[in-house]
């Protein structure tokens, strides 16, 4: 394989968060990255050689990202696959993972269709199409209930628990607004709803689909909290048994899944140590970032590996690594000033990812906390340590 300087310029829809750390990664490989994305001066921005600013289903934008691009791929599910696939058609250049894949995994109901079908053990769940579908629904499935908007939601956003019957017709208002496209008027595909998963805890597989190779990352734990995740701790404080059990799954769920690159696969742990599939996002994920300082090779870099076809890097962790998100703690909009940053940076084997987004918002992912260990160190112990530091930082 020989690579020509200046080195191969990867397309990326999205320059968000995922969009810096690809870029931070791209450089060591002699890659370039070049995203589109409709916010001026995007967290991307400082690491990719160039940014057109349009939306993301903008096709003269597409169609230019295509043509100046060697390999197409995205960092959001809000990607539209149709002009995805017919830009790479119309230019050639190829778009990872495939746009059949997005397809697929952008409408949670059809996602969970393909993976109940191909034999993944899923949460029960229906698609319901008006508030007397979802009361049929839930007489079956029982209370309580988790209803979802099939496409568009993120970060709790677009899920909303139903407890007691004289929650659904709120909960379903809220989905049908939230979700694209759907009105309460017409909530004809916009909601599915899905059993409550009594688990013990949350796990997610980063599994990575190359070129004739495929692998996976330790499997690690995810704590959530109102939906958002929180934390994450490499390794799962779960049985060496369940842990080979979610590795297998994540190897199936690659199976139905077309084209390259980087798969978070997100799992429930039930108290049985039976697992089920949550849900599938095509591209590097939250649950993943602890591998830029805790993996020999990070997702992002293992992803754009995988996009242009290049050999896979190892996939083993260094040390237990813990990271914790830094979410906005405001109650409104503001200019964003980080505060005791300087506690993180004096705190040995800690690092600190800040995403660069100007305005904080209540909730909004603004940066994570990576702490790495000893080989011996005790992941609960260490889950401690990084969470006191994470939570010193504050916008207030
Ligand atoms: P999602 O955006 O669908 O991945 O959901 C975000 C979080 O909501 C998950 O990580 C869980 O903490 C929670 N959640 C989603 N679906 C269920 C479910 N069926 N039962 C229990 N908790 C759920």
């Amino acid at each position: 394989m020989n690579v020509t300087a200046p080195g191969p310029t990867v397309g990326v829809v999205g320059g968000g968060q995922l969009g810096r750390m690809l870029g931070e990664a791209a450089a060591p490989l002699g890659m370039e990255l070049l995203v589109v994305d409709p916010t001026p001066d995007p967290p991307a921005a400082p690491v990719t050689r160039d940014q057109l600013v349009a939306d993301f289903d903008d096709r003269d934008a597409l169609r230019e990202l295509a043509e100046r691009a060697a390999y197409l791929t995205y960092e959001i599910e809000l990607a539209d696959p149709d002009l995805l696939e017919s830009v790479s058609e119309q230019t050639g250049t190829p778009v990872h993972p495939h746009p059949d894949t997005l397809r697929t995994i952008e409408d949670k109901l059809v996602q969970k269709r393909r993976l109940e079908d191909a034999g993944v053990p899923v949460p029960p769940f229906r698609g319901v199409d008006s508030l007397a579908e979802l009361r049929e629904a839930l007489d079956e499935l029982g209370y309580p209930a988790m209803l979802k908007a099939r496409k568009g939601g993120y970060d709790g956003r677009g899920n909303v628990p139903i407890e007691t019957p004289e929650d659904a017709e709120s909960a379903f208002e809220t989905i049908v607004r939230a979700g694209p496209g759907a009105t309460p008027e017409d909530p004809a595909g916009a909601a599915m709803i899905e059993g409550f998963v009594d688990f013990e805890r949350e796990l997610a597989v980063m599994a990575v689909q190359g070129d004739g190779e495929e692998d996976a990352f330790p499997v690690t734990e995810t704590i959530h909290r109102a939906e958002i995740l929180r934390e994450t701790v490499s390794p799962a404080r779960a049985e060496p048994a369940v842990r080979e059990r979610a590795r297998e799954i994540a190897f199936d769920v690659l199976d139905v899944l077309d084209g390259r690159g980087v798969f978070g696969i997100e799992l429930f742990e039930g108290s049985d140590g039976d697992i089920l599939l949550n849900e599938i996002a095509p591209r590097p994920h939250n649950s993943g970032h602890w591998t830029i300082e805790g993996g020999l090779t990070s997702q992002f870099e293992q992803h754009l590996r995988a996009v242009a076809g290049w050999p896979l890097g190892a996939t083993d962790r260094r040390s237990p690594t813990v990271t914790a998100n830094i979410l906005g703690d405001v109650e409104n909009q503001q200019p964003a000033t980080l505060r005791n940053v300087d506690r993180v940076l004096e705190a040995s084997g800690t690092a600190l990812h800040y995403y660069g987004k100007n305005e904080v918002r209540q909730r909004r992912k603004m940066g994570h906390v990576t702490a790495v260990g000893d080989s011996d160190s005790e992941p609960t112990a260490l889950l401690e340590r990084t969470r006191a530091i994470r939570d010193d930082l504050t916008f207030e």
